[in-house]
């Protein structure tokens, strides 16, 4: 665990350098648009650790599959995220010597990240040798106004008389280090440093096409310069400008860049960016920069959460908000939550179960339905790649397995105990389609699309189990459930609860959408050629599952069949020295232990939590959580809500400070790598779900609310059916502002009361 960012409602701060953690801090620092976005790297040529990353959304490469034993069924390729044109290069040169953040002697660094205005802040002193002090100051920032643009600012003063020499480059000469054959995977297409640098490449295999232009200019004393001279080479187009700067004197980069790829535009990218970049340059740096901020500024106003009496904790929730709008504001519902988002490599792809399971809630309750609506669109577009994943592993009649990790509907993962077996995931596909429906309170996205979905998972359980005759009921083989720290288990019980759960449910939504359209409806069941015998089959299944249970709690839900056969040594006996164990037990230790990387059914009571009583959370909480070791970031939040259901609310706060602060802190000691974005959703589950309890009660909102010791009160939007409600909780009272035009019901500690329209409705604990 680190602790160097200064604690700051509204900022994350690096104060003082530390060359060490420049890999964390570069994750931590990384800004976004939703469609591009690019670590917190230095601007300058820099010889120190990093990781070197700028990403456009949906323009990926399909790396060839390495594994040590082909298995068939297989993916051949992982689609990988590209790292993409490098906008921000520069390199410095004062008086000749080559400035390197790396090599220089630092007297001063900060480095600010502005959440509420979208901008990366970033300046540095240092001296040369001949006493020479140089002072840089940078700004950046990715628009959230125009999707296209990125801006650089660029200002260097030094103490005495120098000679300046600035380059300014975009360059295609960028690699994936978790490329798998060490290849590169852009080829140029086009380039010119006449009058305005532009590039263009295209990417291998898939021909993406991608295109930069950048209007460059140096300002100093209000003289704007235009650059000595431009040049490029290779992948690489320069200018550069060779400067006399005075002793104090400010000489200031103005880097405006347009990026377009061939995912949004068609022909001639080149000029498109060229007079992109133009025309940006001519409404003003500081004109880009306000409107940006601006529109920060009224994203926050829906989707804020507020707490009073603990910085950090502020700081984390913010931040983490901060990087889920960063990485997916909804305007294309091609584009999805990658684990990493645009702050790091890892996990190429761009979608997993994550996103269901715990992103999609956040987007429903902070912004318009549309954004979380896109989520679901995803899914329903790729569903006949997901058929064919099926018939790939040798399914039939329309059953559809969706991936574990995925960019373009096709399987990238490719270990088989996750690939084949982790087919879990199917289920969050189904259950979002659920949520939707339920927080919404409208059915209509079945007939357009959700109940193709449903029906094809739905069929994929119906072939997935098999009738064991010695138990004389259903059992599906052979899965690995949530917890990754098992697999091939038999009868797992959250896939086996989560299955049957979406056969149910699939029966529900079909008499849902008769009743809201027949014809469109029986359009459908005609399309998937849906029969009588397969409702019938699905009874059978859902009436006859093998759900295994502890024999002497039946409250209890065993993990999976054998799961006591185990030595039941709480994770409070394992050594610290031990921990985490993924880094320090053989995978072969780990697979025989108790120990659960995350939730496993604790998950599944999560999602159906109205199908158990609390006594029955409580027994399975008590029961899983000493074993629980939370390897995986997604863990925490799902006990933090449960724990808070259960009434124990300072575990609910413990696991709370586990997720919010879990990249700031790099708990896990990987946010070198990247942030975990889509963990992320789940420090305001916490918080939404957790502390306020939020739930839909049937049709009616619900709040049963705490405020953790260590805070003095905590307030959050939401966005329901329409209505914009500010929940603002301040010691035992709960107050409901209903800034909406209609009345609206709600559940406050299991009460009805009446939410009148523009008024303020107060409820105090215990009342
Ligand atoms: C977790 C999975 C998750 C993946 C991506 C893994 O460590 O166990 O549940 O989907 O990370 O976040």
């Amino acid at each position: 665990m680190k602790n160097y960012i200064v604690h700051h409602p509204w900022q994350i701060i690096e104060e003082g350098y530390n060359g060490h953690y420049n890999l964390v801090s570069e994750s931590l620092m990384s800004i976004g648009n939703g469609r591009m976005g690019l670590r917190g790297n230095h601007e300058e040529t820099f010889s120190g650790p990093t990781l070197k990353g700028t990403y456009l959304a949906g323009i990926y490469y399909p790396d060839k599959t390495r594994v040590g034993w082909w298995k068939n069924g297989y993916p051949e390729y992982f689609a990988k995220v590209l790292n993409n044109i490098d906008w921000l290069r520069l390199n410095l040169e004062i008086n000749g010597e080559q400035i390197d953040l790396a090599k220089v002697e630092i007297t001063h660094f900060k480095r600010t990240l502005d959440m509420k205005r979208g901008i990366l802040y970033r300046s540095a002193t240092f001296n040369l040798g001949n006493g020479t002090e140089v002072n840089l100051e940078s700004e950046r920032f990715c628009s959230i106004v125009d999707l296209d643009l990125a801006c650089l600012k660029y200002a260097i003063t030094t103490n005495r008389n120098c000679e300046i020499k600035l380059s300014s480059s975009l360059s295609f000469d960028v690699k994936n280090q978790d490329s798998n054959y060490d290849e590169t995977f852009w080829e140029l297409a086009k380039i010119t440093s006449q009058e305005q640098i532009a590039v263009s490449a295209k990417t291998k295999k898939t021909g993406f096409e991608v295109a930069a232009s950048c209007v460059n200019r140096l300002v100093s004393d209000d003289m704007v310069a235009m650059p000595t001279h431009s040049e490029h080479h290779e992948k690489t187009v320069t200018d550069t400008f060779v400067h006399s700067a005075s002793a104090g004197q400010k000489t200031t980069l103005y880097k405006i860049c347009s990026i377009k790829s061939s995912f949004y535009y068609g022909e001639d990218l080149m000029s498109l960016t060229t007079q992109h970049a133009k025309q940006k340059w001519n409404e003003g740096y500081d004109a880009l920069k306000q409107a940006h901020a601006d529109a920060w500024q009224t994203k926050w106003q829906d989707c804020d959460i507020e707490i009073e009496g603990d910085v950090a904790a502020q700081q984390g929730i913010r931040f983490n908000i901060f990087q889920l709008y960063q990485t997916f504001s909804g305007e294309d519902h091609r584009l999805n939550i990658g684990p990493k988002g645009f702050t790091g490599e890892k996990y190429g792809g761009s979608t997993y179960w994550d996103t269901e399971a715990y992103c999609l809630p956040f987007y429903l309750a902070t912004a318009d339905e549309k954004i979380a609506r896109q989520l679901l669109v995803y899914r329903y577009k790729q569903l006949q790649k997901a058929i064919e994943n099926a018939e790939k592993l040798g399914f039939t009649n329309g059953a559809a397995l969706y991936p574990m990790v995925t960019i373009n509907g096709e399987e990238c993962h490719n270990e088989w105990e996750i690939t084949f077996e982790e087919i879990h995931r199917n289920a969050a596909i189904a259950y979002a389609i659920f949520h939707y429906n339920q927080y919404t309170g409208t059915a209509d996205y079945l007939l357009e699309g959700g109940l193709e979905v449903l029906i094809a998972i739905a069929r994929f359980w119906a072939q997935r189990v098999n009738w064991s005759t010695s138990k004389n009921q259903y059992v599906m083989l052979g899965v690995t459930g949530p917890n990754e720290f098992e697999n091939n288990v038999n009868n797992n019980w959250y896939t086996n609860y989560a299955a049957t759960w979406c056969m149910r449910y699939t029966m529900e939504a079909l008499k849902q959408a008769e009743m809201l359209n027949g014809a469109s409806t029986d359009a459908i069941i005609i399309k998937v050629n849906l029969q009588v015998e397969e409702l019938e089959k699905w009874t059978h299944i859902i009436e006859n599952i093998h759900l295994p249970s502890h024999p002497e709690n039946p409250n209890i839900r065993l993990q999976q069949e054998g799961f006591l056969d185990k030595e039941l040594i709480p994770v409070s006996e394992l050594p610290e020295s031990q921990r985490p164990i993924v880094e320090h037990w053989s995978w072969d230790r780990i697979l025989r232990s108790v120990y659960i990387k995350q939730g496993d059914v604790m998950q599944g009571i999560y999602f159906f939590e109205n199908e158990f009583t609390t006594k029955e959370i409580k027994d399975n909480f008590d029961f899983y959580e000493q074993f629980t070791v939370h390897e995986s970031s997604l863990s925490p939040c799902i006990h933090s809500v449960l724990a808070a259901k259960i009434g124990n609310e300072e575990k609910a706060y413990e696991y709370y400070l586990r997720t919010a602060r879990l990249d700031l802190d790099d708990y896990n000691n990987d946010t070198r790598d990247g942030c975990h974005i889509t963990s992320m959703a789940g420090s305001w589950l916490s918080v939404v779900q957790g502390f306020a309890g939020m739930r839909i009660k049937g049709n009616t909102l619900s709040f049963s609310s705490f405020v953790p010791k260590k805070w003095e009160g905590y307030s959050f939007n939401i966005i329901f059916r329409g209505a914009k409600i500010q929940i603002k909780v301040a010691g035992n009272e709960t107050h409901l502002t209903n800034h909406s035009e209609g009345d609206l019901k709600v559940l406050v500690y299991d009460k009805e009361y009446t939410m009148e329209a523009n008024k303020t409705l107060s409820v105090a604990r215990n009342s």
